[in-house]
């Protein structure tokens, strides 16, 4: 059932998960209601979720902007509006949830500023927010220049000064802030220029500012409410980190951030405020930006398949089986080290190499199940490296997927020294589990001599979701990756690229790969040569049998036989035509006797030695 991450309500609270999501994307989805969400952090518990947080967007009006209700105050802070909120929380959210904002002292919350188009009981309305889902937020910009001051004193000394001036009348500022950080408390004032000379007392000690805005940064606890402005006192805040306090005359709301669970019982919290010191999601701050990031929330168009969903559902393990690309590492500013917590709970497929090859150079690709479909790639690889005059040997590693992903510590030949990859995912996964001796890992794409990539890099460059390098191109997932290691069922693919990066997009998707940009590679005609060395093993089947009697006796004797028939159809030959030959033959079931295939092995490995 989808929407675990919406039974989430606030950090401190659990609701029923809904039974129904539907993610909108216009008006006409409001029309049979539901309960909206604007945000990730804070939310109402509802059947139907109307899951509006990535309705974002801003129209330039002139005098006003309409702006989408899931965009964040943060992408407003360049447009002169006359009223906004913190910067983590959505217009539509700010308007919902009645929050103050910069402006509150003159205009009360911030709904009763702005207008709203809305739909409510299935008719579409504009005007004041009188209640159900906001699907625009109308704000007007202020266009008279606004004067900043503050004034940083002890937190008594700033609240005894707005108490003072509340209780002479209500001082004619545009905004009154409080905001305590640590020790230090600073008030911060507002307002048209035009009102200096009416406010020049209150100014006197008070110093030039800038404009602000009001974050609620990376606190694990965050306790929204109101106060009585006369009753407000250090003691009431206690052990609080950050404090910001909306000031007006009668009711004051406020922000209370903190690390550690606070105890403001004695306070009138809003319902999606932190309550107490339960920390639901193993210490997920529902901040979301993990979600738009994740190729498997992009694989499954299911947003629960995110390390969202995955706190807020208690880690469970249907939400834990990704690539483990860490974007959302990247991005998580709570560092939750998210990458191992879902690795240890993550099932992937059971995938493995059928044919195993070793032939080591210091330069070797190397062939993991990742990569196992892609022989021929390699293959073509190390026939162009093979034309520069770089001899590049091939080795596959026979582990599981499993074991690649999880980092099982590499055993590689002697004298490998740099391994090289076909895909960017196994780069990413190599590099944590090579062995000291080998000193690096490098993606083909990256080695390849510049005109080459050049000529790549100046079509419609897939990128892929894995590849860390710095060029530009498109970043989605095509899932090919996804879909081998988790067999569950993608959308379609977005990617629409000229070129990918990635061999197993190429597959997926039917687009060129890197590889097929390398051109025709010289090769011989390896049909032929595999037919004819078939046709001899059978021709000599009955002296090949017959010479099984000298086992013990004279080893040598089958050995030498063998080595004189092959000999001529691998000595001389590239390293590509060579191992071209030996997969063909074990692929067309030719070589199924053991010694055969270690000779034929080993007059290959000359081919490859430096
Ligand atoms: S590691 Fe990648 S795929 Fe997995 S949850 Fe994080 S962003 Fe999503
Ligand atoms: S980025 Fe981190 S804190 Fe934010 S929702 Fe994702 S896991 Fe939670």
């Amino acid at each position: 059932m989808p929407g675990v991450i919406y039974s989430a309500l606030s950090r401190t609270k659990r609701g029923a998960q809904p039974k129904k999501v539907i993610r909108v994307t216009g008006v006409q989805d409001l029309l049979s209601g539901g309960t909206p969400r604007y945000e990730y952090f804070r939310g109402e518990q509802g059947d139907i979720i109307l899951d509006l947080v990535d309705q974002r967007g801003v129209e330039d009006l002139g005098d006003r902007v309409r702006v989408l209700p899931g965009t964040p105050w943060s992408d407003l802070l360049k447009y002169n509006i006359e009223v906004f909120g913190l910067e983590e929380a959505s217009v539509g959210g700010s308007v919902h949830f009645e929050d103050a904002g910069f402006g509150f002292n003159e205009f009360g919350p911030i709904r009763r500023r702005v207008e709203v188009e809305a739909v409510m009981n299935g008719e579409e309305y504009r005007g004041l927010f009188r209640g159900g889902i906001i699907s625009a937020v109308i704000i007007r910009k202020d266009p008279r220049p606004l004067s900043y001051m503050k004034l940083e004193r002890s937190f008594d000394f700033v609240i005894n000064r707005v108490k003072y001036w509340f209780s002479t009348g209500i001082p004619p500022f545009r905004d009154i802030t409080v905001m305590k950080k640590g020790n230090s408390s600073i008030l911060q004032v507002a307002f048209p220029l035009a009102r200096q000379e009416l406010l020049r007392d209150k100014l006197e000690d008070m110093s030039p500012s800038r404009p602000y805005s009001f974050s609620m940064g990376n606190y694990r606890f965050r306790y929204f409410g109101s106060v009585k402005t006369m009753d407000l006192d250090y003691s009431i805040f206690p052990d609080v980190e950050e404090l910001i306090l909306f000031i007006r005359k009668d009711v004051t709301k406020f922000v209370a951030l903190s690390n550690k669970p606070l105890d403001l019982s004695s306070l009138t919290l809003d319902p999606f405020s932190d309550e107490n010191s339960q920390d639901l999601f193993s210490g997920c701050i529902l901040c979301g930006k993990c979600v738009s990031v994740c190729p498997h929330v992009a694989q499954r168009g299911d947003k629960d398949y995110s390390p969202l969903g995955f706190f807020v559902s208690g880690m469970s393990k249907e939400y834990a089986n990704c690539h483990l690309c860490g974007r959302c590492d990247d991005v998580c500013p709570v560092s939750l080290d998210i990458v191992p917590k879902l690795r240890e709970k993550a099932t992937f497929r059971n995938v493995s190499l059928d044919l195993s090859l070793s032939l080591p150079s210091r330069k070797s690709i190397v062939i993991t199940p990742i990569s196992r479909d892609l022989m021929e790639s390699a293959i073509k690889v190390i026939g162009f490296f093979y034309g520069q005059g770089i001899k590049l040997g091939l080795l596959t590693l026979n582990i599981s997927l499993d074991e690649l992903i999880r980092g099982k510590e590499l055993k590689l030949p002697e004298g490998v020294e740099e391994l090289y990859v076909l895909t960017p995912e196994e780069r990413l996964y190599l590099l944590s589990s090579k062995p000291k001796s080998v000193t690096d890992v490098n993606f083909l794409f990256d080695v390849l001599p510049n005109e080459i990539k050049s000529r790549i890099l100046g079509k419609k460059v897939h990128k892929t979701c894995m590849y860390k390098g710095n060029v530009n191109g498109d970043e989605r997932c095509s899932f090919a990756f996804l879909e081998m290691l988790n067999g569950e069922p993608s959308i379609k693919s977005p990617v629409s690229s000229q070129v990918t990066l990635c061999p197993l997009a190429s597959k997926k998707l039917g687009i060129p790969s890197y590889v097929d940009e390398l051109g025709d590679v010289k090769e011989e005609d390896v049909d032929k040569l595999v037919e004819e060395i078939s046709g001899l093993l059978d021709k000599n089947k009955a002296i090949l049998e017959d010479l099984t009697w000298y086992e013990g006796l004279d080893d040598n004797m089958r050995v030498d036989f063998v080595k004189g028939l092959l000999r001529n159809f691998v000595t001389g030959k590239d390293p590509a035509t060579a191992i071209k030959i030996y997969v063909k033959l074990v692929q067309e079931n030719a070589l199924n006797d053991d010694e055969i295939k270690s000779i034929l092995m080993e007059e290959i490995k000359k081919t490859f030695s430096d």
